[in-house]
Formats: C-alpha cells, sequence, structure tokens
C-alpha cells in the first residue's frame, strides 16, 4: 500500500466536495473538482496537500500568465500553513521555493521578446508587447507545454493549474 493512501483517505473524509484520484501527474481539474496525484513522485504528499489547496481554493483558470503565479503562491501558502499542521506533515520551505521557481523561470521565458530579448508586457492574456522594439507575441499556456512563442496569430492550448 502507497504511504500516500492514508493521508488520501483523510482528505476525502475531511473534504467530501473534492474527488482523489490517480493519475500520471499531479494536478488539479476545477471543472471535474477532481485532485490528481501521483504516489510514486518524490514528496508526493506535499504535493498532494498543494494540489488539495487549489481545490479548496476553488482556483479557476487564470486570465494573464502572472496571475498563475500568485495562485501557485496561494495553494502552497495554504498547503504550508493551514493543511500541513492538521495532518502533521509540515512542508519543507525550500521545496515550495524550488516549485514556484518553475513558474517564475516559465513567466521570464515567455515574456522574454523574441527579436531583441528585452522583457515584454503582458498586455492581454497570452499576448506579449516588447516596449523596446515594438515587437508582438503570442505564447501557449499550460506549464506542462513546452514554452513556444509565436510571432504571429496562433491558438493558445487549454490553461492548466498544476
Ligand atoms: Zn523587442
Ligand atoms: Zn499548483
Amino acid at each position: 500500500m502507497p504511504a500516500t493512501s492514508s493521508l488520501i483517505k483523510k482528505l476525502a473524509a475531511k473534504f467530501p466536495y473534492l474527488t482523489f484520484s490517480e493519475g500520471a501527474y499531479a494536478h488539479w481539474t476545477p471543472t471535474e473538482r477532481v485532485v490528481y496525484y501521483n504516489s510514486n513522485e518524490p514528496h508526493a504528499e506535499w504535493v498532494i496537500l498543494h494540489e488539495t489547496a487549489h481545490g479548496i481554493l476553488d482556483h479557476h483558470t487564470y486570465s494573464r500568465d502572472i496571475e498563475l503565479i500568485k495562485l501557485e503562491r496561494q495553494a502552497w501558502d495554504y498547503a504550508a500553513e493551514t493543511l500541513a499542521p492538521l495532518f502533521g506533515i509540515p512542508i519543507d520551505n525550500e521545496f515550495i521555493e524550488a516549485q514556484l521557481d518553475t513558474y517564475r523561470d516559465w513567466l521570464h521565458i515567455k515574456s522574454t521578446c523574441p527579436s531583441c530579448q528585452s522583457n515584454g508586457i503582458e498586455q492581454t492574456k497570452q499576448q506579449y508587447l516588447c516596449p523596446h522594439c515594438g515587437q508582438t507575441w503570442q505564447t501557449n499556456t499550460g506549464i506542462n507545454v513546452g514554452i513556444r512563442r509565436f510571432k504571429q496569430t496562433a491558438v493558445p492550448a487549454a490553461p492548466k493549474i498544476k
């Protein structure tokens, strides 16, 4: 029996409006209200508390890339300050910062101008403008998706909260 099963049982009892399901990778799906988890990943219990926090806070899709980082921060704060003491599973702060760094790196790459490498401004969802050279570009969404910058119009993939 995986180490996560007793935690999952407790979470399911405490938060009956959420569904917990083993999946290929941990993520929260706001439309189905399902917390997916992968018992085999490193620090699976910390990640489960984080995904559960997305569910309790009822996080939905974000309208700007910068908002995704805010949602991630909120979910980690809630997991560490509220859920971790409740279930006796303290979460290492360095782990949290490393998780948030992946989003910061992702945002940095997406917001870098493909023409002159200046830092762009996100004007509307996924639409960036370079204040230095005037280049506009569009990016794809979802941290699991390889980052691409399109100079022309492209259809963005569905956003994901991980
Ligand atoms: Zn530029
Ligand atoms: Zn998250």
